[in-house]
């Protein structure tokens, strides 16, 4: 494990801070990026979407989400007490590419059954999570691109978390194929009733590392606690728990 090791950002020279299985390291005094097994300088495109909210504003979309929708306690946001506020910079790769899944499969819902064979072709900005175990649900983010600039250091606020990569370009990638095969193999699902051959193929356009701004809020509401996530970048709850009514 690296964790023994010291290491210096080879641009300032100040330690560099990284936990075991972590193999792209940010520097927190000078923004640069480093592949820690090589001490080499990241050379791919390194991007930051900027955070919106402080520890005070982020209260409004959230009392916002606890007002609203029909699924929650009338009672929620006023009895709801935040016990955390934690504003984290995942690591993500961004993956532009064109997939194409060749397949063949059985379409069984009509008597007799048929073989049918087709392709099924699209484009996708793939977002892979750098990270082995964070409870993030990815899918369930749309990361907000317009809001992308080249990463800045001096853009991450004090109290604010960065978290580094354990997911380094090759794996990345080989994440994006494995998840695309399978979300075309669930499309495809419409077409055919049971798949017997397919093969995805992807062709990266361009991969993008970036750090997105994700907000970690837990809230106490009689007794139990919840967790939310919330998107820095625009408010938007990304996963929100609710506690279940008892009647
Ligand atoms: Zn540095």
């Amino acid at each position: 494990m690296a964790v023994a090791q010291n290491i210096r950002c080879s641009h300032c020279g100040a330690p560099m801070e990284f936990n075991p299985g972590e193999i792209i390291a940010t520097c927190k005094y000078c923004g640069f990026t480093t592949v820690i097994e090589t001490g080499q300088a990241f050379t791919f495109d390194h991007s930051l979407i900027l955070n919106k909210f402080d520890l005070a504003a982020i209260e409004t979309p959230i009392k916002d989400w606890m007002s609203g929708g029909f699924l929650k306690p009338s009672d929620l946001a006023r009895k709801s007490k935040l016990t955390e506020k934690s504003l984290v910079y995942l690591p993500f790769w961004l993956v532009s590419v064109e997939a194409k899944s060749t397949y063949k499969g059985i379409f069984e819902r009509i008597a007799p059954a048929i073989v049918k064979e087709g392709t099924l072709s699209k484009e996708y900005d793939w977002l892979v999570l750098a990270r082995e175990a964070a409870e993030f649900p990815t899918r369930e983010y749309a990361v907000p691109l317009q809001g992308k600039i080249p990463y800045d250091f001096r853009r991450i606020e004090g109290f604010a978390k960065v978290l580094n990569s354990e997911i380094d370009r090759e794996e990345a990638l080989d994440l994006t194929r494995t998840q695309i095969d399978n979300h075309h193999r669930f499309l495809l699902q419409q077409d055919v009733d049971r798949i017997i051959e397919i093969k995805t193929e992807v062709e990266l356009k361009q991969m993008v590392y970036l750090h997105a701004p994700i907000w970690f809020i837990k809230y106490e509401y009689k007794s139990n606690l919840y967790q939310l996530v919330f998107d820095g970048a625009t408010g938007a709850v990304v996963k929100g728990d609710i506690p279940t009514s008892r009647f």
